[in-house]
């Protein structure tokens, strides 16, 4: 595995890579890797020649009372669990090389980009779209694999690579958890025991508008209740939104009659916690006349 710290080797090094035939796959991340950053190397692998992992804590998508400075590293594990994952090169740039001294220029969505954590998290999105463009750049992929787990996210930079024509191919990976449903993700090691159990909460919450969805309920008002109720039954768990929206336009739904997401976002103690699960019918199979 090649590790790669420079902007311009990465640059260089993929177009090389292009021009000899292969096909590029990335995975971009911000470290601190666990089994659900590894799943999506793999789904990279099954559709590429050279897969690259980005490592690269992006400031631009933090605000400022958010975790950038805590926000966990280990880039030796890193690097250990790229290699064993059959990662071709990991790309890890500095910031001061990923943004030159007074850099001006954004990416930014107007639309998917509004509500949800967009809204909880104001300019997030233009963080996230101006360094996947930037990656998208840099590493030249012909395919990109993002997480189902961070779902604005992967609606907003597939409205964006559509938008602006990158000629990339955005393939999404399911949710990986934890044996007990726990999402996985990098800020679950901020949880302390108690807090991990309470975080549970969170799939609680989901499985049951799911339940009940299943049980043939399409309002979305009593889904939004009954979650709400198990979510505040956990005195750890503050409330930082529940949205029942559009599974493509994320505009918020009445009714969930159309293919819907439903995300959420729990502060557990300190640490800001997101889920989500799609919901839709089951397509109605034709009865078979004897
Ligand atoms: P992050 O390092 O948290 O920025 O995540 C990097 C990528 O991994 C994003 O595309 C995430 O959606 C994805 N990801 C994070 N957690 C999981 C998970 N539990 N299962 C699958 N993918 C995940």
């Amino acid at each position: 595995m090649r590790i790669i710290r420079s902007v311009s080797e990465m640059q260089q090094t993929a177009l090389a890579l292009r021009a000899a035939g292969k096909r590029l796959g990335c995975v971009p991340t911000m470290g601190f890797l666990h089994a659900g950053h590894l799943s999506l190397v793999a789904l990279a692998r099954e559709r590429s020649d050279v897969v690259t992992l980005t490592l690269f804590i992006n400031p631009t998508q933090f605000g400022p009372q958010e975790d950038l400075a805590k926000y966990p590293r280990d880039f030796e594990r890193d690097a250990g669990l790229c290699r064993d994952a059959g990662v071709d090169i990991l790309f890890a740039p500095v910031a001061a090389e990923m943004y030159a001294a007074g850099a001006s220029s954004y990416v930014t969505e107007e639309k998917l980009s509004t509500g949800l954590c967009g809204a909880a998290r104001p300019g997030h999105f233009r963080g996230v779209c101006t360094v996947v463009a930037k990656l998208f750049n840099l590493c030249l992929p012909h395919v990109a694999v993002f997480g189902a787990k961070d779902a604005q996210q992967l609606r907003v930079i597939r409205r964006m690579t559509r938008d602006l024509n990158f000629p990339v191919a955005i393939v999404a990976g399911p949710t990986l958890r934890e044996a007990d449903g726990l999402a996985m993700s990098s800020r679950n090691t901020y949880l302390n025991a108690d807090e991990r159990r309470q975080a549970l909460v969170l799939k609680r919450a989901l499985d049951e508008a799911a339940h009940l969805f299943d049980a043939g309920e399409r309002a979305a008002a009593p889904l939004k209740s009954a979650m709400e109720k198990i979510i505040t039954s956990a005195p750890a768990a503050k409330m930082d939104y529940i949205a029942i929206v559009d599974d493509e336009t994320l505009a918020p739904v009445e009714r969930l009659e159309r293919p819907a997401l439903i995300a959420l976002a729990v502060f557990i103690g300190q640490t800001r916690l997101i889920d989500n699960v799609v919901l839709r019918s089951s397509p109605v199979t034709p009865k078979v006349r004897p």
